[in-house]
Order: structure tokens, then sequence, then C-alpha cells
């Protein structure tokens, strides 16, 4: 997650990652954005049952896209005994909080997603920070690449999960892109899901602009054919809901305008992804 400017400083010494994000207005926007993620669901193969057992890598951009997108699903393979392991890939330390010099922001997030690990029941030794500059991850897709194709060889995981391209954020699109270089370089085997944070957000879709009418008709296109083109699966959050909305507190995410935004699209009756693989490298 995480925004590119400054929120509010927290009001209780968290730090928070959220930030002046999008504030979704009621309308066409929301609407349709409702009506297509029903559709997705009710598209969507559930993994609830099969996912449990299967050991996972989580690639997070920040410390805390692990959370909003995949939460629940860690719990479940945790609760079920399967290794999971975390690798934030930036150190966060771009967020602007008033009164937090750059390396106290470093450290507070460091802290946070240390804390949001334990809670999701993930060894410390599973946790892995990468320390990569945060807001600078688009000019350094090939080191995370050769990065990433080394962890993925060595711990050789049966599922991997990496955030979604369809998103605003360049850091979020960097690690998707590296990502699936690495697969294809390291041969990995193992099932490839996206995770979506800002995805139903309108600013994530590349047509910018809506003061015209054939505007709004090419975002629509660009929508409604990328919808359609998903492969979506769903894990359910059943009796781990709660547990992610707490989580969720540890960032701060509460005090933020955009809280909204995530209370709405990340804690729901399941978590989406979008299936990938290498060969079929549409935005996901
Ligand atoms: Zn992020």
């Amino acid at each position: 997650m995480e925004e590119l400017s400054g929120p509010r400083p927290a009001k209780n010494g968290k730090v928070p990652v959220s930030g002046a994000g999008p504030t979704e207005p009621v309308g066409v926007w929301t609407r349709a954005t409702d009506v297509c993620y029903r559709v997705l669901v009710a598209r969507a193969r559930d993994l609830t049952l099969s996912t449990g057992g299967r050991s996972a890598l989580v690639l997070a951009p920040h410390p805390d896209d692990e959370t909003f997108g995949c939460a629940a699903t860690i719990l479940r393979k945790r609760a079920a005994g399967a290794q999971v392991s975390i690798f934030v890939v930036s150190d966060g330390g771009a967020f602007n909080v008033e009164e937090m010099s750059r390396d106290e922001l470093v450290a507070a997030r460091e802290d946070n997603v240390r804390e949001a690990t334990r809670r999701l029941g993930v060894p410390s030794d599973d946790l892995h920070l990468l320390g990569y500059p945060d807001l600078k991850l688009r000019e350094l897709v090939d080191s995370m690449t050769s990065r990433f194709a080394a962890i993925f060889k060595e711990l050789d995981p049966d599922e991997i999960y990496i955030p979604s391209s369809i998103d605003f954020h360049p850091d979020h699109v960097a690690v998707h892109t590296a990502s699936l270089r690495a697969v294809e370089r390291s041969v990995s085997h193992a099932s490839l899901y996206t995770y979506p944070v800002w995805f139903w957000s309108r600013k994530s879709w590349s047509v910018s602009g809506e003061s015209t009418l054939r505007r709004k008709l090419l975002l629509s296109r660009v929508f409604v054919a990328a919808i359609r083109g998903l492969r979506p699966v769903k894990v359910r959050t059943e009796g781990h809901l709660e547990t992610k909305r707490e989580l969720m507190d540890i960032y701060g995410l509460e005090l933020e305008p955009d809280y909204d935004f995530f209370e709405k699209w990340h804690l729901r009756d399941e978590e989406l992804f979008f299936a990938t693989s290498t060969h079929t490298r549409g935005r996901t």
C-alpha cells in the first residue's frame, strides 16, 4: 500500500501508512466496481479448502501490503502448519510523517511489520526485510529480478503472492514486473497469484481525466476488458476477519482518510486474487 503524499501524523504514535489517497465518491464508478466485484467473486475458483496446506511466499512492496492483501490467507495457512515467508521489498522510508526523521520512520515501520508478522503466526525468521529504497523501485527492477529469482529458487514455495499491476503506485507495479521475470528466470513451478491493493481505486486505471464522454467510454472499455480477462480465485476469510481487522489497525489505518476504502475492499468475506503465469503477461 502506501500513498505518495504524506498523511496526517497519527495521534496514538502509530505510523500511518495510508494517507491522502483517493477518496471514492459515490457514483457510477462505485456502482460499477461493486457489480464487478460481485461478478469476480461469483466467477472465482474457491481455494479455501486446498490452500491451507500449501507453502507460500508473499512479496510486499511496503510494510503493510502483506496484511491488506493476504492476511486471512496467511492465517489460514499458518493454522494448517504450512510455511509462509514474507518478503518486504522497500524500507517504507518515503512516507511523509511530520516530526519523524526518515530513520525513525523506517524503524517504526519495521516494528509494525514485525508485530503484524508475529500476529499472523509467521516465525520471525521467515520475515525478510529487503531494504530497497521506498518509491525508487521502478528504477531497480533488474536488481529486484535477480534477487527474487534467487529467493524463489532457494525456497521453492507452492504458491507465490505478488501485488497486482493494476495499481497506481509505481512500487507495486515494479514489484509485479520483477516478480514475473524472476519466476521465469528461476523456472519456478509455484502457482502465481496477484493480490489487489489499490486495484479498485479509479486512479489505478490508466485512462486519466474524465471531462469528456470519449474518455469515459474509453475507461469503460478498458475496465470491462480487464475484468473479463482476469482469472479470479478466492480464499474465504471466515474465522480470520476480526484478526485481519486488528492487524490493519497496527498500521494506523483507522486514523486515515482512506480507511473507508480499505475497510470496503480488504475486509470482506473473501480475499480475492488473480491467477497468473509468466505465459500470460496481462495486467492482473
Ligand atoms: Zn504498498
